[in-house]
C-alpha cells in the first residue's frame, strides 16, 4: 500500500511567487497605500481594483468581468490575487493561462468548467468528534515509537486539505492492515491511526491497495492527554472541483464529505457532467440546510487572446450563472484576430464579451519600484543580498523583465552559497545573469544563430 500526499487541488505552483501579496493594500478611503499588503506602486490600477471590489461586495458584478491590460510582469496576476485576498480569507484563487484549454484529451469547455469550479469555494460546517484538551507534542521519533506497529484505524475521510510537511515511511503491523480492511478504507481516503497509547497519527491519503503494510506518514498529530472525544463544529473549506474529484473516486467514510460521496453512485472514475449536477444538487441541499455556504472566488485567465470563439461563447453563458466566480482576464495584446473567426477585435475578445468588461490598465514599473519588489521577494524567500546586487537585479528587471529578475534570485543564491558566502553579492548576480538567459535574449540568439539549430 502506498500513501500519497494530501493536498488541495489548488494550483499552488503558480501562486507561489505571489505569496507576499496579502491584498490590494488600500486604505479605508479607497486610496492605495504605498508599500502595503506586499504591493508596490501600480497605484491607479490598485485603486480601480478597489472599486471593482466594492461592486463585487454589492453583488453587482453578476454577468460582468474584469480585464487587466498591460505588459507582462506589471502585476496583473498580483492584482487579481489581491482582489481574492481582500474578499476574505480562504477565498479561492484559481489562475490559468488561455492556452491551457488546448489539450488533446479534454474538451476546451471542459477545461474552462474545471477551472470555474476550482474558483468556487464551499465552506462546510460540520459537527464532528475531535480531540480536545491538553496536548503534549511528540517528536516524530517518539510518535513513530509509540505507533511502532500497534494501533487501530480510528477514522478516515474522503479528502483532507492540509498541506503536507515532510513525509516518512512507516512500517505497519498486520493489525493495522486488518483494521484498514475492516474500516473499508479505499484509495483516496485519509487515514487517522490511534496507537494503543492514544497517540493519533494522520497518516495520509491511501493511494492503492495491496498486501503491503507500508504507509507514508505525513504528519504527526500531537498526542492528546486525558478525556479526548468531544463534539465540536469543524469548518472545512473546499472547492467544488475538490468535491467533483473526490467523488469521482471510490470511497467510504462517515463525515459530511464521505456521506455526500456515498449518496452518489460509487466507483465513479471521471468527472462527468452528470456527476457535477449531482454535486450541485447536494451542495444546494447543504446550503438550504445551513450546513454549507458558497464562497465565490476569483478565476484569473491570463493571455485571454489565446481563447477561441467557442470558449468565449461558453464564458458568456457561464458568467450569467448563479454559481459563477469573479472572472479576471488579462492580456497584453492590442487589436488582434479573435481565434476561430475572421474578425479583428480589441485584445482578441469578441465585442459582445468586451461590452461586459470593466477594463483596467497596468503601467510599467520604475527602476526604484522594481528594486523594492525584488527586495520584498528576497525577504519572503529568506534570501539575503546587498545593495549592489539589488541595483543590478533592478537593472536586469528593466532591460529583460521583472519576472526574470525575480527568477534570478534563486540561482544567484545558490551561486553565493557555492562560493561560500551567506548573502548574494554583485558577482553572484552577474554570474547568474550570464548563466540564465531571459526569454527575449534567448529568442534573439535563436534568430541570430538560426542556421545552427535543427528545423
Ligand atoms: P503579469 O501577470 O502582469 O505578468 P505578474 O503579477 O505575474 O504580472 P510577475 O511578472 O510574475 O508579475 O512579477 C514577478 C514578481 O513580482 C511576482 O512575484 C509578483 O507577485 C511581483 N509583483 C508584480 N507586481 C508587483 C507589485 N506591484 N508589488 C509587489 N509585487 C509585485
Amino acid at each position: 500500500m502506498r500513501i500519497e500526499e494530501v493536498a488541495s487541488t489548488t494550483k499552488s505552483q503558480r501562486v507561489a511567487t505571489h505569496t507576499h501579496i496579502k491584498g490590494l493594500g488600500l486604505g479605508d478611503d479607497g486610496n492605495a497605500i504605498e508599500n502595503s499588503a506586499g504591493f508596490i506602486g501600480q497605484i491607479q490600477a490598485r485603486e480601480a481594483c478597489g472599486v471593482v471590489l466594492d461592486i463585487i461586495k454589492q453583488k453587482k458584478m453578476a454577468g460582468r468581468a474584469l480585464l487587466l491590460t498591460g505588459a507582462p510582469g506589471t502585476g496583473k496576476t498580483a492584482l487579481a490575487l489581491g482582489i481574492a485576498q481582500d474578499l476574505g480569507t480562504k477565498v479561492p484563487f484559481c489562475p490559468m493561462v488561455g492556452s491551457e484549454v488546448y489539450s488533446s484529451e479534454v474538451k476546451k469547455t471542459e477545461v474552462l468548467m474545471e477551472h470555474f469550479r476550482r474558483a468556487i469555494g464551499l465552506r462546510i460546517k460540520e459537527n464532528k468528534e475531535v480531540y480536545e484538551g491538553e496536548v503534549t507534542e511528540l517528536t516524530p521519533e517518539e510518535t513513530e515509537n509509540q505507533m511502532g506497529g500497534y494501533g487501530r484505524v480510528i477514522s478516515h475521510v474522503v479528502i483532507g486539505l492540509k498541506t503536507v510537511k515532510g513525509t516518512k515511511q512507516l512500517r505497519l503491523d498486520p493489525t493495522i492492515y486488518d483494521s484498514l480492511q475492516k474500516e473499508k478504507v479505499q484509495p483516496g481516503d485519509v487515514i487517522y491511526i490511534e496507537s494503543n497509547s492514544g497517540a493519533v497519527k494522520r497518516v495520509g491519503r491511501c493511494d492503492a491497495y495491496s498486501t503491503e503494510y507500508d504507509l507514508e506518514a505525513e504528519e504527526y498529530v500531537p498526542m492528546p492527554k486525558g478525556d479526548v472525544h468531544k463534539r465540536r463544529q469543524v469548518v472545512q473549506d473546499v472547492t467544488l472541483h475538490d468535491l467533483d474529484s473526490a467523488n469521482a473516486k471510490p470511497q467510504g467514510g462517515t463525515d459530511v464529505m464521505a456521506i455526500m460521496g456515498q449518496m452518489l453512485k460509487p466507483k465513479k472514475t471521471e468527472i462527468t457532467e452528470k456527476l457535477r449536477q449531482e454535486i450541485n444538487r447536494l451542495v444546494n441541499r447543504y446550503i438550504d440546510q445551513g450546513v454549507a455556504e458558497l464562497v465565490p472566488g476569483v478565476l484569473f485567465i491570463d493571455e485571454v487572446h489565446m481563447l477561441d470563439i467557442e470558449c468565449f461563447t461558453y464564458l458568456n453563458r457561464a458568467l450569467e450563472s448563479s454559481l459563477a466566480p469573479i472572472v479576471v482576464f488579462a492580456t497584453n495584446r492590442g487589436i488582434c484576430q479573435v481565434k476561430g473567426t475572421e474578425m479583428n477585435s480589441p485584445h482578441g475578445i469578441p465585442v459582445d464579451l468586451l461590452d461586459r468588461l470593466l477594463i483596467i490598465r497596468t503601467s510599467p514599473y520604475t527602476l526604484e519600484e522594481m528594486i523594492q519588489i525584488l527586495a520584498i521577494r528576497a525577504k519572503v524567500e529568506g534570501i539575503g543580498l546587498d545593495q549592489d546586487s539589488l541595483a543590478k537585479l533592478g537593472e536586469i528587471g528593466e532591460s529583460a523583465s521583472l519576472r526574470h529578475a525575480v527568477q534570478l534570485l534563486t540561482p544567484a543564491n545558490v551561486l553565493a552559497r557555492t562560493a561560500g558566502h551567506a548573502d548574494i553579492t554583485l558577482p553572484d548576480v552577474q554570474e547568474a545573469a550570464v548563466l540564465f538567459h531571459d526569454a527575449k535574449f534567448s529568442a534573439r540568439l535563436l534568430t541570430e544563430q538560426a542556421d545552427k539549430y535543427v528545423h
